[in-house]
């Protein structure tokens, strides 16, 4: 295995961060915990746009890069570095437009694809219902046939970018006779069509990145049906490998990583600097090896997907491993800083703008959100180890 990159991978990776060292000195954005997930932009999201940056390895022919899935492991790394905001595009981006590439017609593609490419189609993945989790098939959301259209009757929940959202990725149940997953089909709409509501879900950490959303009798041109009919479930479970592929798994708390080193170096306790105290040295080293190690299991991901194959056990390793590294941090970083490190970023004592307690707390999702670690475990042992389903 070769681990270096190539000299065009690395002047990629130069031309991101300065790129990203360029807008944090106009003051574009603030470096953040949870910026792709949380940090909404639509002003960064079109500049990553005029880079090409947005569909990075889609085909040329549809607008795309056309390149390679290691370029785009490289410049998601650093705006993960950096805590750049890069939400409204993210979810579009990783798996909404491959979804389409993949499914979709070709007037699907011309019709969504320019706007994703541009940073104008922000895309909210509604999968979740108040019944229906890790065993998503049980999903309640219906879609009935009305001629050229299907009239959409549900709930869903935790459905990302809710606010921000210009469309939504839904899925619903188009056959309620047959066997759960077999009736199933996936949809990208307008998510301003008469008849949706949403409701803004403040979570733990008070963001406000997710919402309820509730399908009214909503009227859905067949045409944004993607894929086949009734095979959804099966389409999904190629793009939740992309949903728990990535290093966002590993580094959307990176701000505070960085930030948490910096002030064991700064901070004196008892005449020394804190960085001098074994079991803090200790702690963060340990930090840093199980960094190298998410990045590798990371990496092999990207591998596999640029050789053609479904990375299904490696995303399903490379999640479970990287979110508990998160938490981990985030514990970590909420211990060294003692009483302090419990104060919010309203706070005027607060260190570190806050970002220990955000992530101490946000990352308690990180293991359920895109697959339980659980559900992970399951695939581990069932198709990688070959281990009988329960
Ligand atoms: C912060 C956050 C963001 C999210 N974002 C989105 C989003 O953008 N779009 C979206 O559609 N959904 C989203 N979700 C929802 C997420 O996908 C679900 O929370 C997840 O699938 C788990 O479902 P559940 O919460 O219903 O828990 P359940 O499925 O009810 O699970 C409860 C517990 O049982 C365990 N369990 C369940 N099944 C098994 C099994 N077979 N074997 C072993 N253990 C099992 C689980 O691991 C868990 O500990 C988000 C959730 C969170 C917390």
């Amino acid at each position: 295995m070769d681990f270096r990159f190539t000299e065009e991978q690395e002047a990629f990776r130069q031309e991101v961060r300065n790129f990203l060292e360029e807008e944090l000195k106009k003051g574009t954005f603030e470096p953040s915990c949870d910026g792709w997930i949380q940090g909404y932009s639509p002003e960064f999201s079109k500049k990553v746009a005029e880079r090409g940056w947005i569909g990075l390895t889609w085909p040329r022919e549809y607008g795309g890069g056309g390149r390679s899935n290691i370029e785009r492991l490289i410049l998601t790394e650093e705006m993960l570095r950096y805590g750049a905001p890069a939400a409204c595009h993210w979810f579009a981006d990783r798996q909404i437009g491959r979804a389409v590439l993949a499914y979709g017609t070709d007037e699907q593609k011309k019709e969504l694809l320019p706007r994703i490419l541009k940073g104008e189609a922000y895309v909210g993945l509604g999968m979740s219902e108040p019944e229906a989790g890790s065993d998503l098939a049980s999903l309640k959301t219906r879609a009935v046939e009305d001629g050229d259209y299907y009239i959409i009757d549900g709930q869903k929940m935790w459905t990302s970018c809710a606010r921000y959202m210009t469309h939504v990725y839904l899925v619903a149940r188009t056959d309620p006779d047959a066997p759960k997953h077999r009736g199933i089909s996936e949809f990208v709409i307008d998510a301003n069509l008469p008849g949706i509501t949403i409701s803004p879900t403040i979570d733990i950490t008070g963001s406000e990145a997710w919402g309820e959303v509730f399908y009214d009798n909503v009227r859905v041109h067949k045409k944004y049906l993607i894929g086949e009919k009734n095979r959804g479930f099966y389409q999904i479970l190629n793009q939740l490998d992309y949903e728990r592929a990535g290093l966002e798994r590993l580094m959307g708390n990176y701000p505070l990583f960085d930030a948490i080193i910096q002030f064991t170096r700064e901070t004196r306790h008892n005449g020394k600097p804190l960085c001098e105290d074994t079991l803090i040295r200790h702690k963060l080293a340990q930090l840093q090896i199980e960094f190298e190690i998410g990045r590798l299991l990371t990496y092999r991901v990207v591998l596999v997907m640029d050789e053609g194959r479904a990375p299904n056990v490696e995303a399903a390793m490379a999640k479970a491993y990287c979110t508990t590294f998160e938490q981990r941090l985030a514990s970590v970083a909420t211990d060294i800083l003692g009483l302090y490190g419990q104060l919010l970023s309203e706070s005027r004592w607060v260190p570190l703008l806050g970002m220990a307690p955000h992530s101490y707390l946000g990352s308690k999702g990180y293991s359920l959100q895109a697959g339980t670690t659980e559900v992970l475990k399951n695939i581990v042992a069932t198709r990688g180890l070959g281990l009988p389903t329960e």
